[in-house]
């Protein structure tokens, strides 16, 4: 697969994967499996998630593939999208949601560095209306540190809820007390949600004791962006 460019392809055929969380209740409403995509256009100060901004081949994998391990998890009710930048690999999360959505009933959360004016206007890759029409809550906008209320589903104020279907019209996206949760695996830690402050402070003392860690990494786009 050598030459493959997921950012120029919109993530099709192989969408390139950073990190897959099969279940969290930290990242919406619900029962969730997060996808967080490599590579980002942007570079916001303070992001959160400075490993998976490299345009590098993380892990390569179809939609199918992809779809697999979201749904490996009997309970799961939604996907949430993160990155890295969702919207430069959109036609490949649009068919995951599609593909996803024969076998369940599903809320789609998309994290985007863009705003949602900017992907009307000039989408940034193959794919990006599909995915919207797919996503029922688009969460847009750079993360800008010093909007960082410490609340929210949203890493700073600046950024939206846009509620593009009704599915999820009822979550109130940007007060709800921010919740995180620690995945511990055999070589490293995920901190997965969108931390506090406080919280990733503690967790960035505590972890790099440990003789071996990747984190911090979070599907925070925002806070994380
Ligand atoms: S905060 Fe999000 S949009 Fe900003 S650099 Fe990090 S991954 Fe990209």
């Amino acid at each position: 697969m050598s030459g493959y460019d997921p950012w120029a392809s919109g993530g099709l055929p192989y969408l390139n994967v950073a990190h897959i969380c099969p279940a969290t209740r930290a990242l919406g409403p619900g029962l969730r499996a997060v996808l967080w995509v490599q590579g980002c256009c942007f570079r916001c100060p303070g992001c959160i998630a400075p490993d998976w901004i490299p345009r590098r081949i993380a892990h390569l994998m179809t939609p199918e593939e992809a779809v697999a391990r979201l749904l490996a998890h009997p309970h799961v009710t939604g996907l949430t999208f993160s990155g890295g930048e969702p919207m430069l690999q959109a036609a490949g999360l649009a068919a995951v949601a599609r593909l996803a959505r024969r076998q369940r009933e599903l809320s789609i959360i998309c994290y985007t560095g863009f705003t949602l004016e900017q992907l009307r206007a000039d989408p940034p890759g193959p794919g990006v209306e599909d995915l919207l029409q797919e996503t029922d809550v688009l969460i847009d906008g750079p993360y800008v540190a010093a909007l960082n209320d410490q609340r929210g589903l949203r890493g700073s104020a600046n950024q939206r809820v846009h509620y593009l279907t009704d599915r999820l019209r009822g979550v109130d996206f940007e007060h709800t007390p921010r919740r995180i949760e620690i995945h511990l695996n055999e070589d490293y830690a995920l901190l997965v949600g969108i931390p506090t402050s406080e919280q990733l402070a503690a967790f960035e003392r505590t972890i790099v004791r440990l003789p071996s860690h990747r984190g911090p990494s979070t599907g925070a786009e925002g806070s994380a962006g």
